[in-house]
């Protein structure tokens, strides 16, 4: 099998510029698309993360704001400066970047951005219009997932996609998005037994664990397509993902690399969560129908 290297980088370069002409759209019909991220205490990694989508903002013409708040900052605080930004109409999507200090509650805070605003997509109401077949604002990583598959004319209709690690911002939905698109799924947790077992008999195979070279060519089917979520920093600086990529050539018929994976186009789909959050609002619309109703039930 000749391995076909998927370009993250350029697919993610392809889908801006595309965000761009949207934007613009927007911004002739005097809306500009604005994200707020919100950044609490200094994770060296997250600076980083929060730098990268403030930058990708400025190229597709978004206004963005860095909301950079101390460490000690008390709770209530916190859950103040999120209403306030629910409410603040050059803001059409809010994030707050994890890892919060463990003394917060993470899930209170994510709780409290309006689901309107919720551009990653972690609101139960989001997971669950996701679950039950309606998203919304799909989380950025597995949406990412799912847009490279279809840049590279992957269907994952009646394919067998294993997806290897479950949690709620990447391999769940991740997982959900695949079977609504016609896959049958297996999902696998740290309690998996036999992890090549499933491994192996997938078509697709996604990879978002966080350990490095969790998973090797010799786990896979040839032919299989390979997406590797894995971002994980070695102790000699460099990154690597969950996939022993080189054991992956001449094995995937296509394999991510990482960097220059899933990573650009993960920023991507945030800038395409904030846009279409703007569209509908520009057209006076909460997002979605289902949404909607569920709203007012929240509300009510
Ligand atoms: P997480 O919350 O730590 O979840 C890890 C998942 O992997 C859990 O479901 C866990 O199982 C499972 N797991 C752990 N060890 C396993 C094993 N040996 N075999 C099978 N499953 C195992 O991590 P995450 O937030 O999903 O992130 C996963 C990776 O993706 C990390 O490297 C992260 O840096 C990266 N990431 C990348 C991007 C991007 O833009 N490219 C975005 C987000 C995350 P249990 O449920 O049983 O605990």
């Amino acid at each position: 099998v000749d391995t076909h290297v998927i370009d993250g980088t350029a697919l993610s370069r392809r889908l801006r510029s595309d965000l761009a002409a949207r934007a613009a759209a927007l911004a002739g019909r005097g809306v500009r698309p604005g994200l707020a991220a919100i950044e609490v205490g200094e994770h060296p990694a997250s600076r980083v993360y929060v730098r990268n989508k403030l930058k990708a903002c400025a190229e597709v013409g978004l206004h963005s704001e860095h909301v950079a708040l101390p460490d000690t900052i008390p709770e209530p605080e916190l859950l103040a400066r999120i209403r306030a930004l629910n409410e603040d109409p050059r803001v059409h999507g809010i994030l707050v970047q994890l890892p919060l200090p463990k003394r917060l509650a993470a899930e209170r805070v994510l709780q409290a951005v309006a689901p309107a605003k919720d551009v990653d997509g972690f609101h139960p109401l989001n997971a669950g219009l996701l679950a039950t077949g309606h998203p919304r604002f799909v989380p950025c990583t597995p949406a990412a997932v799912m847009a490279i598959l279809e840049a590279e004319g992957v269907n994952p209709w009646a394919r067998h996609a294993v997806v290897v690690g479950a949690s709620n911002i990447v391999g769940k939905p991740a997982a959900l998005l695949l079977l609504q698109r016609g896959a049958t799924v297996t999902l696998c947790n740290s309690k998996t037994k036999d992890l090549a077992d499933h491994t192996a008999r997938a078509d697709i195979l996604v990879v978002a664990v966080g350990k490095p070279r969790l998973v090797t060519g010799a786990m896979v089917k040839p032919g299989a397509v390979v997406i590797d979520v894995g971002i994980n920093r070695l102790p000699d600086g460099k990154l690597v993902g969950d996939c022993d990529f080189p054991s992956l050539l001449g094995v995937a018929s296509r394999a991510t690399p990482v960097p220059g994976g899933v990573g650009p186009m993960t920023i991507a789909m945030l800038l395409a969560n904030t846009i279409h959050a703007a569209e509908l609002a520009a057209e006076g619309r909460t997002p979605g129908q289902a949404g909607e109703a569920l709203l007012q039930v929240q509300r009510a």
